[in-house]
């Protein structure tokens, strides 16, 4: 099937809007019941671990007597349909927790027996149990009237996954399935996960010879002449973007001694996730973050309240010690480098900051033709500072948002434990959507380095730090971006931008001299000079997804002129050089969406 994208992007910005996520993730929690109901059926013996709602669709995993095969999918799906067609009631009972323990003891369900018994006491002293048909499964609720309620669904997947992700606990199987309110909503699903298949940026990585993955150095790219010259062509643009809004860049050591980690509260709260290293007789931690070490070129000085804001980029490399096993190509990497921002402001200055973090947003995505959405993550149950702090901070937070008109939800409960924070969104061209930038104003950092400037009245007061980055890693966004574009880039972003094709031997000498005026242009250009046929050249230069082919032959050399073709299909002849190497540059300098990829699905 065919899909249009903007449909895609319609729909998806229409669920969310309407609120109906709750309903469908009731429906898809209860199709994970259903399956338990099934998979039991076929398995008397199966222990049942948990099964809650996900993104698009629902799990559930189960310590089974053999490992489950493609078949026993489709006879697990088919057991689900006759529980739909039979209309059964979800009904809820209720139980102590001793007698809860005990019936899931009897019935052998010992994963079912922690769950009751590391229940918090602020739960209650009664646990609530749903039965539909004859199948009963220990729950907190939120489920549909009855199976009939079951929409659209398919069972995707099963993986291995540790009970409580814990590797010294039982391995069980996961069952992935996914559900949709209707038949076509579940097919454009469907043609989004083949499509994102093809598109898988680790694929396309290596066909494009722009980065590849080796076990040498797990979950770290490594970055090919192409995969560079994009990396390149997004830093330049991040850093025209902040230089614009008057940020200085710093660079800031990897190797870190404790000290400082103990000071920034990483080496209490977020040690598990550096990697720590022997220094002789000092103990120090590959940075996972920037902020500390800027934190220390801010107190190198006394500082004035006319020397605010100051704006920091970084662009250095940082490490987390991501679990190597994990293996998702760009999108969860060891050592990865953020277009980082840090902004030491005075309390008066907060508001303006978030403004320009905003707008800034907005700035750097637009070329991408991302929408950015926000979400503004409110007090966490524990927290730090009194109601009125946290009060002002959301409201501050709320009225940038409302001010800028980007459109945003509430993630209650979300934000870290010391300030509220605004998550930053888009979503691609397969409707997919990506968490990008955090924004947040940190009041916590601060305090603990005794940061202080002079204020006007002679006395002292404290800064605050914002911080955050737009792109995230870069790793990260170019395996997004590789995904939306299917690696049809735009010409700013396309690692060839030019591919010059002499027809014969004797038109090489012009070819160069067209390459060199497109170099000196500031293009990337590249000649192919192998002596293979053009139509293969021009096939291969298409299937690289480079945005303009140049053939010239006798009478381009003579007439000092080119013979364009765009990898959309039009192509002009004998268009004059100087002219020619004018519109590519201007396009290429206004960061234009062009030319539009040949792929139907893809938004550039
Ligand atoms: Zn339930
Ligand atoms: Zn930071």
């Amino acid at each position: 099937m065919t899909m249009d994208d903007d449909e895609i992007a319609r729909d998806a910005a229409a669920a969310l809007a309407s609120g109906t996520e709750d309903d469908l993730a009731a429906m898809r929690h209860s199709a994970a019941h259903i399956m338990a109901a099934a998979v039991v059926e076929i398995f008397p013996d199966a222990k049942l671990g948990i099964g809650p709602a996900i993104k698009d669709g629902f799990y559930y995993d189960f310590d089974l007597p053999r490992p489950l095969t493609p078949a026993d999918l489709e006879q697990i799906e088919a057991k689900m349909r006759e529980q739909q067609a039979a209309d059964l009631r979800f009904e809820r009972s209720e139980a102590s927790r001793a007698d809860a323990v005990a019936r899931l003891e009897r019935e052998g369900q010992p994963f079912k027996v922690e769950i009751v018994n590391d229940l918090p006491a602020s739960e209650g002293e009664t646990v609530s149990f749903y039965r539909h048909g004859s199948f009963t499964d220990l729950c907190r609720g939120g489920h549909v009237t009855s199976t009939a309620d079951l929409g659209a669904f398919k069972l995707l997947s099963t993986a291995g996954a540790y009970w409580r992700g814990d590797e010294t606990r039982p391995m069980l199987q996961r069952i992935y399935g996914t559900a949709w309110n209707s038949d076509d909503e579940l097919d454009r699903h469907l043609w989004r996960l083949e499509e994102a298949k093809k598109r898988d940026h680790r694929k396309l990585g290596r066909e494009l010879d722009l980065f590849t993955f080796h076990p040498e150095s797990p979950a770290a790219p490594f970055l090919h002449p192409r995969g560079m010259a994009l990396w390149r062509a997004l830093e330049e643009w991040s850093r025209q973007v902040r230089r614009e809004a008057g940020f200085h860049e710093v660079r800031t050591p990897s190797l870190v001694r404790r000290e400082l980690w103990e000071t920034s509260g990483h080496w209490a709260n977020y040690q598990d996730n550096m990697f720590v290293l022997d220094d002789y007789d000092h103990v120090s931690g590959l940075k996972p973050m920037n902020c500390p070490q800027e934190i220390l070129i801010y107190r190198t000085r006394a500082r004035s309240y006319r020397d605010l804001p100051m704006r920091f980029a970084d662009y250095s490399t940082l490490f987390r010690k991501e679990r190597s096993g994990v293996l998702a190509g760009m999108f969860r990497v060891r050592q990865l480098t953020q277009d980082d921002s840090h902004v030491f402001c005075r309390d008066d200055q907060v508001d303006d900051e978030i403004r320009l973090a905003l707008s800034l947003v907005r700035t750097q995505y637009a070329p991408f033709g991302f929408e950015p959405r926000a979400k503004l993550a409110t007090r966490p149950e524990t927290r730090l500072g009194s109601d009125e702090f946290w009060e002002r901070a959301e409201a501050r937070l709320r009225e940038r948002l409302e001010e800028d008109g980007m459109s945003y939800t509430l993630d209650p409960g979300g934000g870290a434990f010391y300030a509220p924070k605004v998550d930053i969104f888009i979503e691609d061209a397969l409707g997919r959507e990506w968490q990008m930038a955090t924004i947040q104003a940190d009041y916590q950092l601060p305090q603990r380095f005794d940061l202080e400037y002079r204020a006007a009245d002679g006395g002292f007061e404290r800064p605050v730090v914002i911080h955050y980055a737009i792109y995230g890693s870069f790793e990260r966004f170019i395996g997004i971006i590789t995904e939306h574009y299917t690696g049809a880039f735009p010409l700013w972003l396309a690692p060839v931008q030019v591919m010059v094709v002499p027809i014969a031997d004797r038109h090489l000498e012009y070819a160069e001299s067209v390459r060199g005026a497109l170099a000196g242009a500031g293009l990337r250009a590249e000649v192919d000079g192998r002596s293979e046929r053009m139509q293969a050249k021009l096939r291969e230069a298409q299937e690289q997804k480079v945005p303009v082919m140049v053939v010239v032959g006798d009478r381009d050399a003579e007439a000092g002129a080119v013979s364009p073709r765009l990898r959309t299909g039009e192509s002009s002849q004998g268009v004059p050089l100087d002219e020619f190497v004018a519109d590519i540059r201007g396009r290429n300098a206004s960061r234009e969406l062009w030319p539009v990829a040949p792929e139907g699905g893809s938004a550039a």
